[in-house]
């Protein structure tokens, strides 16, 4: 009894928890995967059996056609399943559509992992549901005290100011729909236009009845008219390829300072936890131990010293 160290342990392969055969966002392909949502950092192709909400099946599907997976097994959030000896249930995580925080009990211990969760509201997706857990594998992308990211509308207003064409480079799934939807809410008088690979993920996002406002396929004639106002939505390649658009504003919808244009042109809208919303996660969760992934889990160590104990997994990314 009592929390077992080696209940999830990284691999080459990925996050390999022994007692239920299974793997968590396995970068590799393995016979059994838990996969929390369907960015592609986290929902890779060929796995033998995935289990995962029932839109990141569909997600992995429309993008990874029949390499998605040999076998999909899917639970919606709160519906209790087993994986060998290991009791799972998916918690809403408040990133994306589907995206799902892992919760895994194995002998009286509960063990939350949250793949990439945030707080802030986001009308395309469910919001996060906290769940008490012992031991906590949290996402710590953003856990530096000076990261405190805006409020959202407060930063899409931003945009009503600039009576130019706008260029808004955002990742195709998630952060785009998201964007249409604020667009859409708080600035009217803009007309969206969204590019080709975009509208894929736009329409499956209408097709789960999700509301994420109006937009038009991208067509060239439309932005060479400068004084309508558009809004042309598209992912971070083309986004890179147009460094020079004329009569045109470039902005990168994003948490990262690094990924902004300028000062004058930022965007800062996040789909992850910034440092303040970490600390209320771990203060909703009440872990007795934490394992940090994805970032720099120091900071973490160094807030909570002789208080909780933090360990970290893994700081790839
Ligand atoms: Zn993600
Ligand atoms: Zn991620």
């Amino acid at each position: 009894m009592g929390i077992k160290n080696n209940f999830i342990i990284k691999n080459t392969q990925g996050l390999y928890c022994p007692y239920g055969d299974f793997y968590l966002d396995p970068q590799l392909p393995v016979h059994t995967a838990i996969i929390s949502h369907a960015h592609n950092d986290h929902a890779k192709p060929g796995h033998n059996q995935v289990f995962c909400t029932p839109p990141t099946a569909l997600i992995m599907q429309l993008r990874y056609k029949k390499n998605a997976a040999q076998n999909f097994t899917t639970y919606n959030y709160k519906q209790v399943f087993k994986i060998k000896n290991v009791t799972i249930t998916f918690f809403s995580a408040g990133h994306i559509l589907g995206s799902a925080m892992v919760l895994m009990e194995y002998e009286g211990i509960k063990y939350l992992f949250t793949g990439d969760y945030k707080l802030q509201a986001d009308s395309t997706c469910s919001p996060i549901e906290f769940t008490n857990a012992h031991v906590l594998i949290t996402e710590t992308t953003f856990a530096h005290p000076e990261v405190i990211h805006p409020n959202p509308i407060e930063e899409i207003k931003k945009l009503n100011n600039i009576k130019e064409n706008i260029m808004i480079g955002a990742y195709a799934l998630g952060k785009a729909q998201r964007i249409n939807k604020l667009i859409t809410e708080y600035c009217p008088t803009k007309k969206i236009l969204v590019h080709h690979t975009i509208l894929p993920l736009h329409l499956l996002y209408q097709k789960q009845n999700v509301d994420i406002g109006k937009f038009e396929p991208y067509n060239r004639k439309l932005m060479k008219n400068i004084n309508n106002q558009y809004i042309y939505l598209v992912p971070p390649v083309t986004f890179k390829s147009y460094q020079k658009a004329d009569n045109t504003i470039r902005m990168f919808a994003s948490g990262w300072k690094n990924l902004q244009i300028n000062q004058k042109n930022s965007l800062y809208i996040s789909d992850h936890v910034d440092w303040c919303d970490i600390l209320l996660t771990i203060e909703k969760v009440k872990p007795t131990l934490i394992y940090t992934i994805h970032g720099e889990g120091k900071n973490l160590q160094q807030h909570y010293k002789n208080k909780i104990d933090i360990k970290i997994l893994d700081n790839a990314y």
